[in-house]
């Protein structure tokens, strides 16, 4: 194997080369910062990279499944000791005090971070445009956005700048960005990945997960940062299903809402090619029908920023990061003036509409109206899947209306970039597992093909069935 290779490996051949000690940890994370520094000027995926580790720790026995492996890290998961900003200005030059959970588990499992991945400011967007420091690109045609928020850990990983990545899901910000760069993404079940240590967005939506370039490494990486922390009251330890898989005899439902228009025809057909895989090696297609879905989208535009308004409270120059107390630029004459100007500051516009929104639907005269109309309507929507989930094992569908877009195509009209979560926000709104995976690519104008995701959505707790058909269909598309 050539040195200039290794950072193009999957998790699972990496371990394997290492193992047999083809190369060494160092060999294979220094051919990672070196694809960094020669390609990622036009990526930027990463805020900061770090060093190789003077030394690391390496497990024992049993639980090595990760060792030397270099995994880049979504800016708002904590590493002790490293910067994390969550891409805001507010959180500039924060230092995390503390390892996220997801973090101390990948530690145990011997994997080393090559650094800081660029998001949507506190995780709010679809294209990576809300970064307080500057867009990261998608690697397939950097004309167009990488998707969001976890936008550059998807780049990361399409580009061979590391190994795998974990990024946030809270309505779609691991699948789609996952989509729109050609890669695996899986958001777990609510509950089954720690939230300890992740800046919170929106706590009951929430989930950290892995992105990959093979579903398998999604598997392996999954069951490295899974399982119940008394750090997060959330999270529950979930029976790890057979790893016998079968496709045979499953039931794939096909949502009749998700195939009407708006869905771009070239993806339609990918998505029913490889449902059409699926059927030959064994699954039983059937259409079904999800009719609350067409609320999803609203309701999760009302949940996530109420809870998104209450979480970024804290963020009141006193507490956290920057303040405007400090900082000669600005005259505060008291209290208010100090909250008032680090929030003006310091966060970007799509931070402030959504705090703004979220008070707004929080407040006395309109908690009724929307915030409780909201929850009534998420538990329709996950009745709606409970009742699916009766007839069917899995959901399969698109995970984008559409492939990669260009920049500022959709940031004029926030509307038009909400809508890019249409299929993702219900499993977030329900808590089930989803997984994204490439499905072909679409021609563009450009004549560059633009990749397309695949969406496969299961029962709660049922992560594991998710994967196995992911893995199987992975392997019939390859
Ligand atoms: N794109 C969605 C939003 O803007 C989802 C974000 C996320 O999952 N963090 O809210």
């Amino acid at each position: 194997m050539s040195a200039q290779t290794l950072n193009q490996l999957t998790i699972k051949q990496a371990r394997d080369g290492l193992a047999k000690k083809e190369f060494s940890a160092q060999e294979l994370f220094l051919a990672c910062l070196k694809e960094i520094e020669n390609k990622d000027g036009g990526v930027h995926a990463f805020l900061e990279t770090f060093e190789y580790p003077t030394s690391h720790y390496v497990p024992s026995t049993n639980h090595s499944s990760l060792v030397g492996i270099p995994i880049a890290i979504k800016d708002n998961i904590l590493i002790n000791g490293r910067k994390v900003s969550a891409a805001s200005r507010v959180l500039e030059n924060y230092t995390a005090s503390y390892d996220a959970t997801v973090v101390k588990k990948l530690i145990d499992a011997g994997a080393l971070f090559l650094g800081r991945t660029n998001m949507d400011e506190f995780a709010m967007g679809s294209s990576t445009e809300n970064s307080a420091y500057g867009p990261s690109r998608n690697p397939h045609d950097v004309s167009r956005v990488p998707g969001g928020s976890s936008g550059g850990s998807a780049a990361a990983v399409a580009a061979n700048f590391c190994i795998a990545a974990l990024g946030s899901d809270t309505g779609g910000s691991i699948r789609q960005p996952a989509a729109l760069c050609g890669v695996v993404g899986f958001k777990p079940s609510y509950g089954a990945v720690s939230r300890n240590g992740l800046i919170a967005m929106a706590s009951s939506l929430d989930v950290i997960g892995p992105i990959t370039k093979t579903v398998e490494d999604a598997k392996i990486l999954f069951d490295a940062i899974r399982g119940r922390d008394p750090l997060d009251s959330t999270t529950i330890d979930f029976k790890i299903q057979d790893s016998r898989f079968r496709i045979q005899g499953l039931r794939i439902g096909l949502p009749k809402e998700y195939f009407g228009a708006g869905l771009d025809p070239t993806i339609k057909k990918l998505v029913l090619a490889a449902v059409k895989k699926f059927e030959e090696l064994g699954a039983q297609i059937k259409e079904i029908s999800l009719p609350f879905s067409e609320y999803a989208l609203a309701a999760y535009y009302i949940i996530m920023p109420a809870e998104v308004s209450a979480n970024l409270a804290r963020f009141d120059g006193i507490r956290y990061g920057a303040s405007a107390a400090n900082n000669p630029q600005f005259a505060t004459n008291n209290l208010y003036d100090v909250y008032a100007k680090t929030r003006a500051h310091g966060f970007g516009a799509e931070v402030k509409r959504r705090v703004m929104l979220g008070t707004y639907i929080l407040s006395a005269g309109y908690y009724d109206a929307y915030y409780l109309k909201a929850q009534k309507v998420r538990r329709l929507i996950r009745e709606d899947f409970q009742k699916a989930f009766e007839d069917v094992d899995l959901i399969v569908g698109p995970t984008t209306p559409t492939t990669a877009f260009h920049f500022g195509e959709k940031t004029n009209d926030p509307l038009t970039m909400y809508l890019e979560d249409i299929y993702t926000v219900a499993a977030n709104l329900a808590g089930i597992p989803a997984l994204s995976i490439p499905c072909g690519s679409v021609k563009t104008d450009s004549g560059i093909a633009m990749p397309a995701g695949l969406h496969i959505m299961g029962r709660f707790e049922e992560d594991d069935i998710v994967l196995g058909a992911g893995m199987a269909l992975e392997q019939t598309l390859r």
